[in-house]
């Protein structure tokens, strides 16, 4: 069972539902708070056999917002029937949540210093202080390019924080990849922070997945697993809220069947506000990975662009995306990879179908105030 609170409730609400949970033999309280950008909100979790103890004694308390008897195995990441209101999180100066959509737009994998700082440099240009970066490459072939590794952070990090990178999302197959990145941020006097980056052939990799939850420092970007259901894949995020780190956005980036064809995966952006109203994460849509290619429709509009929409106009609050300053030339995933003049189109396009998206919802807020007063 989960008591929630009003937003910013005090410390006596805490104390008098706790109260209340004493009476009850068997059962302990645990204390689960949320800081979100404009809200902190408490909620208490009674665990133990909960089937017996009734709700109205918790609901009567002033200050308890509602009890839900849970049933979603994903109780942290859970919105439980809870409407609208988004919690969000901040990080490095960066705010994570529903009101704005980040892109996250760069490197598939580092390759040189001149393309990172070429990269970097245009994000500054275009103003954007979000961006990816992989160092760390799970490829299908080990006979591919695996990613620079440990060895190119010190420069990855010190170009970001030239050019104004406040955050960069980064893939980590391995704990020790956490441990690589902290003291590399360290020693290069935290210049930029880092995301750290579930892949989608480690979504239920359960040791990573705890590992990042027993961390507070870096929040996680999770995307969701390429062959398993939706289902699944929220229980495995779970597993970093579970352990400590409800810091989580979590990332559609299309599944795995050949009816995807000719995209590299199904895209699977209509998974936007599912995700959004059994969760309380922020979403991430990865276009590059879920397409894969850079058609144009007849009116020359690439199809890469039509997948972005999709997710910004269902309310994906980020998108993650490949680019090159040479895509020819890249090292891992070229085929997919925007060019650095399309960087500003990007923006401008993002905005205008986000603007479509607040369209849509003024539209359903009007209908909703209508059916009220009727
Ligand atoms: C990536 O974003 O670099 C990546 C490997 O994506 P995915 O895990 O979704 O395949
Ligand atoms: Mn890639």
């Amino acid at each position: 069972m989960i008591i929630l609170l009003e937003p910013d409730s005090g410390e006596d609400v805490l104390a008098a539902v706790v109260k209340h949970a004493s009476k009850y033999p068997g059962i302990q309280t645990r204390r689960h708070v949320i800081r979100g950008t404009e809200h902190t909100v408490s909620e208490v979790y009674l665990l133990g056999d909960t089937k017996s103890i009734p709700t109205d004694g918790f609901e009567q308390i002033r200050g308890v917002r509602r009890v839900v008897r849970v049933a979603a195995k994903y109780r942290i990441i859970g919105r439980h029937g809870v409407p609208a209101e988004t919690v969000g999180f901040e990080y490095n100066g960066v705010r994570f949540d529903e009101r704005q959509v980040l892109l996250f737009a760069g490197l598939c994998a580092v390759d040189t210093l001149q393309n990172v700082e070429a990269m970097c440099r245009a994000l500054q240009v275009a103003g954007i202080r979000t961006t990816r970066m992989g160092v760390y490459k799970p490829r299908t072939s080990p006979y591919d390019f695996q990613g620079l590794g440990a060895t190119c952070l010190p420069w990855v990090f010190e170009l970001a924080g030239k050019y104004g990178i406040r955050v960069i999302a980064m893939e980590v197959t391995d704990p020790r990849h956490l441990d690589e990145i902290g003291r590399a941020l360290e020693q290069a006097g935290r210049p930029t922070g880092v995301m750290l980056q579930v892949g989608t052939r480690n979504a239920q990799n359960f040791e990573l997945l705890k590992r990042l939850g027993q961390q507070q420092e870096f929040p996680v970007l999770y995307k969701r697993g390429m062959g398993i259901s939706l289902e699944e894949s929220l229980n495995a995020c779970e597993y970093i809220a579970s352990e400590g780190n409800p810091r989580i956005v979590f990332c559609l980036r299309g599944v795995k069947t050949h009816l995807g064809d000719p995209h590299r995966n199904l895209v699977d952006f209509a998974h936007v506000p599912v995700v959004r109203r059994l969760t309380r994460l922020p979403v991430c849509v990865d276009p590059s990975h879920a397409t894969g290619r850079l058609d144009l429709d007849p009116e020359g509009i690439p199809e890469i662009f039509h997948a972005i929409g999709q997710g910004v106009v269902t309310g994906a609050a980020m998108v993650l995306v490949d680019f090159h300053p040479d895509p020819k030339a890249a090292l891992c995933d070229g085929p997919q990879a925007l060019t650095l003049e399309q960087l500003p189109i990007l923006v401008e396009y993002t905005q205008r179908v986000r603007g479509a998206y607040e369209d849509a919802r003024q539209l359903f807020v009007g209908l909703a105030r209508q059916a009220r007063t009727a």
